[in-house]
């Protein structure tokens, strides 16, 4: 609870069919510092039953979001809600209202190109285009993007308005309601030389074979590319699957994730001990 800081919801519009942006505000915002990272996230508690937002960063309560826009004059922050079911995220996003109150962890981030890189490639489903939206927007004029977005329905279509050189690819597939496209689309790019820093997001079981398709054809340096898992296609099975594992199962996950390690360095040690313990 001692890092959260508690926030308003001061408007909410639709801004495509499936997309949703809430506006919140709080004067603890102003104390905010960017990680610097322009896909930063944090986890947005949402209050059930009980109205007071206290913090526990679990998913039964708190759902992560990107910081899709974030104006320290005023201070507020805008996130944007792919509204594709019932959980609780989604619903709190249908019906957020003036005056709700969420509880927000501490921001993190993953998007770092290499200092002195300048052609990216990203790649993500609906969950990843406001991060995709947020780093074109900060990028500069000697950046050069080639993007893939896979949508709900061509109508989630946005507009990405940047300063650098950008290609977009829109594909209507996956995202929960389908079979995703994502990594046949890669299969089919030209191979992206080493210097081009590769970032992704999307489901979490498409992310692993996304990350096993780039170790195995677009090798490159681990500080040059960075896949995320956003969310998972059955998250109550995933999470039945966690609690099944025996404590010293859970522990080994927990030792190999080492903080001080580059992510996809613990990768390559956390897939295998995944897949050996059938997660
Ligand atoms: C770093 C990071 C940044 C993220 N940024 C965003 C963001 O900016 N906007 C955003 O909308 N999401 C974002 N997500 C994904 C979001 O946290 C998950 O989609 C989350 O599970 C949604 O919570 P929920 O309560 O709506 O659904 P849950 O209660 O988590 O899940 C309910 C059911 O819906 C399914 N489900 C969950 N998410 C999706 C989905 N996107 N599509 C289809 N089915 C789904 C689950 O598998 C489950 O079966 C981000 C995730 C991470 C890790």
């Amino acid at each position: 609870m001692s890092d959260s800081i508690v926030v308003s919801v001061v408007g909410a519009q639709q801004i495509s069919p499936n997309l949703r942006r809430v506006t919140l505000s709080g004067p603890a915002l102003a104390a905010w510092e960017s990680t610097g990272k322009a896909d930063e996230f944090l986890h947005v508690h949402i209050p059930g039953e009980d109205p007071a937002p206290g913090w526990e960063d679990d998913h039964d309560v708190a759902r992560h979001y990107t910081v899709r826009r974030w104006d320290p004059s005023v201070p507020s922050i805008d996130i944007d809600v792919v509204t594709h079911g019932h959980g609780r995220g989604a619903t709190w996003a249908r019906s957020a209202q003036p005056g709700d109150v969420v509880a927000l962890s501490e921001l993190h981030g993953y998007y770092s190109p290499p200092a002195g890189t300048t052609r990216r490639l990203l790649v993500a489903d609906a969950t990843g285009l406001p991060a995709v939206a947020r780093i074109l927007e900060e990028a500069s004029a000697e950046e050069s993007f080639h993007v893939t977005v896979e949508l709900i329905s061509a109508d989630d279509r946005i507009a990405l308005p940047s300063p650098a050189t950008v290609t977009v690819d829109w594909r209507v597939s996956g995202n929960g309601r389908g079979p995703s496209a994502l990594l046949s689309l890669m299969e089919g790019m030209e191979v992206p030389d080493g210097g081009v820093y590769v970032w992704l997001a999307c489901e979490s079981a498409h992310s692993r074979k996304a990350r096993a398709f780039v170790r195995a054809t677009w090798p490159r340096h681990h500080a040059y590319y960075r896949i995320v898992g956003y969310w998972h296609v059955n998250a109550e099975e995933q999470l039945r699957k966690w609690n099944a594992l025996s404590e010293a199962q859970q522990a080994r996950y927990l030792e190999i994730w080492d903080e001080s390690r580059p992510d996809e360095v613990n990768w390559l040690e956390l897939e295998p001990y995944l897949q050996e313990i059938g997660l």
